[in-house]
This record gives C-alpha cells, structure tokens and sequence, in this order.
C-alpha cells in the first residue's frame, strides 16, 4: 500500500559550515520533532554551486563527534577528510564516506587541494544517523564506499538506475555496514522512469530530489532541491519521473530512545552530554592537526 505524503517541504536557508560548505538544512530544522525521521537526526544539502579557483584551504577546521555517523555523499566536487583514527581520504563523485563517530573522534572537511585549484561546482549532502544507546560508544570506524563498491541495479527498459549505498533494492544489496536497518537509494531516472520502492511501515522515509523533478505517491512534480516526507501508513514509495532527474531515497528504523543534541553530540541524556564536553575539553577525543 502506497505511503501518504505528511509534507513536501524546502531546506532551511542556507548557512556555511566553516568557509567551505554551503547548506541547507532539511532535518530536523524542517520536521517538527527532532525524531521525525530517526534514525536520521540531520540532513544538509548543498545544492549546486561554483567556486572560484583558490590555493586557500576551504572547509570545516577539526571538531569533535559523538553517539552517531555521519554520512557524506559527493555528487558534484571533491571532499577531503581527515580523522583522529587515523583515517582519511577523498570523497568524489558517486562516493560515500560512512564515519562512525560512536564513542568520539576529531575529524576535518575541507575541499580537496587539487580541485579546490582548479574551482568547480560542489554538490554534496551529510547526513547524521544516530546510534542505539547500545552502541553509542561504538569503536570509530570508516567506511570509504567507492562507485564499484555500491551496489547498481538497472531498471527495466534503460530507465535509470538505482544504486544501492545502504539497504536493499530487488537483489541488490548496500555495502555499507549500519548499527540500526537504514536503506538509502541514489536513483537516475530517464524520462517515463517508474519505480516501486518497498519499505516497511514503521520506517522514516523521506525523498530529496537532486536533479530534475519527480512525482511520489500521487504528489504534483516536485523539484530540486525539495524534500518528500512520508507518513508511516503504508509499505510503499512509487516514483515517477517525467524527464531526467536524480533522486536521494531515505528510510530507516525509528530508535526509540530518549535523544538529546548538543553542537556535534547525540546522546541519550544530558548527563551524558556534559560528559562528552568535559572528555573533549580535557583531550580526550584523542588528537588531530588540522
Ligand atoms: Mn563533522
């Protein structure tokens, strides 16, 4: 049974994150709870925009997590990374970086030095899901999914396709390990494209439309840069796609936990809260250079 739609909705308005990122937020500054589509707690999307070649280091300088991961998908750009694991890398095109924060880590974001030479358009969206209490204090971890490890499953009739970063689509299966069931569907559609997304009932499901526009569940067209909430009151998304477009698929398994957010912590309580501002006061999220 089809999903009726609770709201179609843009971002807040744009801010920087650092000098190098700019955002608009989806959730939850645009749901009316901050659990409206846990296990996701934060969207940002930066829409398409063009920057001026610079030898200048753009971004977001080192700063701590805790008791999540953060998600981050290259569509157009290239991201470098930097974390107090020890791990590292660049985000391009197609690629995903799935950072377990968990117990905490410093990490860094910034325009990759060669790219950043030459300017471009960046676009690029990260996303927050939250741990279960059970694993808040998870040991870090990285996970770099390149192009050829993300699962791709053509649509019938050359109608796009759907890549698969988490989850599962028809056969295909997401590389991408999660502590709480999380799908997540970068679809390519050709123009006529139907496809027929199953979900269960209970899961947060949310579309961001990426390029062009697309129908869902009986909506009018909805374009870039918008958001398709869904109501938990049916199994399915059916997504139709007039022209070309590209579109960002979200659905996930509600944590039913008590949640509290401050700045770049997500915990189950504010005793746990101060404890990760103390610990990162005091050094304890180990050490990075910027
Ligand atoms: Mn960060």
């Amino acid at each position: 049974m089809k999903r009726s739609i609770d709201g179609v909705f843009e971002g807040a308005r744009q801010h920087w994150v650092g000098d190098g990122f700019h955002v608009s937020n989806f959730f939850p500054s645009a749901t009316d709870t901050e659990k409206r589509m846990s296990p996701f707690f934060l969207l940002d999307y930066h829409r398409p925009e063009a920057y001026s070649p610079t030898t200048k280091r753009r971004g977001v300088g080192t700063h701590p997590h805790r008791g999540f991961e953060t998600v981050t998908v290259a569509f157009q750009g290239a991201v470098a990374h930097h974390d107090s694991a020890g791990n590292g890398g660049v985000i391009r095109p197609g690629e995903v970086q799935w950072m377990t924060a968990g117990a905490g880590i410093l990490h860094n974001e910034y325009h990759e030095a060669e790219w950043a030479k030459k300017g471009g358009v960046m676009q690029m969206m990260q996303l927050w899901v939250n741990l279960p209490r059970a694993h808040k204090r998870a040991a870090p971890a990285y996970q770099a999914l390149t192009r050829a490890d993300i699962a791709e499953k053509a649509l019938p009739g050359g109608k796009g396709t759907v890549r698969v970063v988490s989850g599962a689509f028809e056969d295909a299966k997401g590389p991408a390990s999660s502590f709480s069931p999380v799908h997540m569907l970068d679809l390519r559609l050709e123009p006529g494209a139907t496809v027929r997304l199953p979900t269960p009932a209970g899961f947060n499901t949310a579309l961001l439309v990426l390029a062009g526009s697309v129908k869902a569940n009986g909506s009018g067209e909805v374009p870039e840069g918008k958001c398709v909430l869904f109501k938990n009151d049916g199994d399915e998304v059916v997504v139709e796609s007039p022209g070309r477009s590209s579109v960002m698929f979200l659905s996930g398994a509600p944590i039913e936990e008590p949640l509290v957010h401050y700045g770049p912590f997500l915990m189950n309580s504010i005793d746990e809260i101060n404890e990760a501002v103390e610990d990162f006061n005091a050094g304890r999220f180990g050490r990075l250079d910027d």
